[in-house]
């Protein structure tokens, strides 16, 4: 399960849960999600969820995400923090996670995107990840 925060063409802003991006996608494009405040089936999604890896920072990330309630101004912080201790990796997420998985020497703190397959196989290694809902900084 993913969460978004959706927006509307208003700029009214709610929470959805769907069982993959494809499936807000699939939603969006046949017009049957909407606004819960005004009906607007214009909607957009403001946050992605980044997955990032166990490391030495992570214990630190956990506790400061387990006390927000996913109030944008705290995700924002948590975004801060990320992109200032962990290395960007995109989509070779779940390929550079492994390296450091199974590098005991390699401490990199990464983060990246991966598809809910990739996901799954990692914590069939027991790879633990975090995911993070990500806010835009732009509105
Ligand atoms: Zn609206």
């Amino acid at each position: 399960m993913i969460k978004y925060l959706l927006k509307c063409e208003n700029n009214h802003e709610f929470e959805s849960w769907f069982s993959n991006s494809e499936e807000f996608d699939k939603l969006n494009k046949k017009d049957l999600l909407e606004c819960i405040y005004c009906s607007s089936k214009k909607i957009n999604k403001s946050i992605m969820a980044p997955m990032i890896s166990n490391n030495k920072n992570l214990d630190n990330l956990d506790t400061i995400y387990k006390n927000l309630k996913n109030e944008k101004k705290n995700l924002l912080q948590i975004r801060n923090y990320i992109e200032k201790n962990f290395e960007y990796v995109g989509k070779d997420f779940s390929k550079k996670v492994r390296e450091v998985y199974y590098d005991k020497k390699n401490n990199n703190a990464i983060y990246g995107t991966t598809t809910p397959e990739e996901r799954e196989e990692l914590a069939d290694e027991g790879i633990d990840l975090l995911t993070i809902p990500w806010v835009s900084k732009d509105n």
